[in-house]
């Protein structure tokens, strides 16, 4: 599709505002905070990878058993890959994005998960971000998740939706809960438009993988409303 050159035009002037932004106030390391880009070469080589013995599921390091405590009691249509562990540096770039909304780092992580999205070789059709609670939406004025999503989606050419899932009711935060009731927490608090998910095979984004129970019940809301598959792609696992 040809350009108008009023969008050619546009395009030219968001690029050079940008570059002179750049020049004002440098980006700085979302990792270590030194000026320059939005995530430096030393806090790249510093990401914990997942390696060694490892859960068929996740691909996460397995201590004990077949497979990891995580995976354990997910539905056969849904696959989960985090992209690497919570640690530092990559911890600090996951608490930056979730207290600043920024796309140049949102689309960082994109290519991050991208890069899990091709090795795993799954095919989707769309691209869907794990929402928040509403009056977190509210106090942030933005889903951090859905900037990675929107990144991630329009790299791999695919239709993103970030109103196919809904939470139908308030949960109170996972922080300090333990496993079972983190699951109990968000039992049922998803809802999927059917008119978006069915016969879709998905790519559900979130930027981090703690006890899973968000990501399952999300994963069951898509199903439910007649997803075919979900694949589950996270930034960081606890
Ligand atoms: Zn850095
Ligand atoms: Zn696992």
């Amino acid at each position: 599709m040809k350009r108008s050159i009023s969008q050619r035009s546009r395009g030219r002037f968001t690029y050079w505002l940008k570059l002179t932004i750049d020049l004002i106030f440098p980006p700085r390391c979302a990792g270590c905070d030194v000026a320059g880009r939005v995530w430096c070469e030393e806090c790249n080589d510093r990401i914990i990878a997942p390696k060694g013995r490892s859960c068929p599921a996740c691909g996460f390091p397995l201590e004990k058993g077949i497979i990891c405590s995580i995976c354990e009691d997910w539905p056969s249509r849904v696959h989960v890959r985090p992209f690497a562990h919570y640690r530092k540096p990559l911890r600090s770039a996951i608490l930056k994005l979730k207290y600043r909304s920024d796309q140049a780092l949102a689309n960082e992580m994109a290519s991050w998960l991208i890069s899990v999205y091709h090795r795993t070789g799954w095919i989707a059709d769309c691209v869907v971000p794990v929402p928040l609670a509403d009056v977190r939406l509210r106090q942030r004025g933005y889903n951090q998740v859905a900037l990675i999503v929107a990144s991630f989606a329009k790299e791999l050419k695919l239709l993103s939706f970030t109103n196919a899932l809904k939470r139908v009711r308030e949960t109170q935060s996972q922080v300090g809960l333990d496993r079972q009731e983190r699951h109990q927490n968000v039992e049922g608090a998803f809802r999927a438009d059917p008119r978006i998910v069915q016969d879709q095979s998905i790519v559900l984004i979130d930027d981090l993988l703690t006890s899973g129970a968000t990501m399952k019940n999300c994963a069951i809301a898509l199903l439910n409303s007649g997803a075919v598959q979900v694949f589950c792609l996270t930034v960081g696992r606890a």
